[in-house]
């Protein structure tokens, strides 16, 4: 059984991640999307909150389950038995980052391979960031996030921009 791991910060789902997903769902057996501990990054969703995102809008693939993890990338990989990273290329701008994380983990783990799935053009300019950012401003992002996800995404930001 081929298994791969899908690493990030998910913070929340896009249709950009969920474009990779649904196309690494087609390839491995089964996918986990990881939803990684990031000490450099200030995440607006629990990591819960995040999963459950992941776990709403990918239930229909049936091979892919949402998870988390303060692990080492690689250990987790190992844990779950993946074989394979996947990560989604957007741009040359991700390359040089992604180049150089897949070459460290290759060193620290020789058995897991890194698989680069190029982003689909409509989504090679979308982030968690730029959803977030136009979420505060009432933008519609139908085009953005998904649907199972929208209203309670759009709720939160709100909510949590409201403390500030
Ligand atoms: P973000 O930059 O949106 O915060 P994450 O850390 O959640 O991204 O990214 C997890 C993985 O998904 C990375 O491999 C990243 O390159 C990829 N990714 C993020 N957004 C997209 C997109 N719009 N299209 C394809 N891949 C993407």
């Amino acid at each position: 059984m081929k298994i791969a791991v899908y690493p990030g910060s998910f913070d929340p789902i896009t249709l950009g991640h969920l474009n990779i997903i649904r196309r690494a769902s087609r390839i491995f057996d089964k996918v986990y999307v990881a939803v990684m501990v990031n000490s450099a990054k200030n995440p607006l969703f629990t990591l819960e909150e995040r999963m459950e995102f992941i776990s709403r809008t990918t239930a229909r693939f049936g091979n892919v389950v949402a998870d988390c993890s303060d692990k080492l990338l690689v250990s987790y990989a190992r844990d779950v038995g993946a074989s394979v990273i996947v990560k989604g290329l957007r741009a040359v701008s991700d390359f040089e980052l992604e180049y150089q994380m897949a070459l460290a983990n290759k060193k620290l783990a020789p058995e897991i391979e890194t698989v680069f799935l190029t982003s689909s053009e409509k989504y090679s300019y979308l982030s968690s960031s730029i959803v977030k950012e136009m979420a505060r401003y009432h933008a519609d992002l139908s085009a953005f996030v998904p649907c199972e996800i929208l209203e309670d995404f759009n709720r939160m930001v709100e909510e949590r921009s409201n403390l500030k």
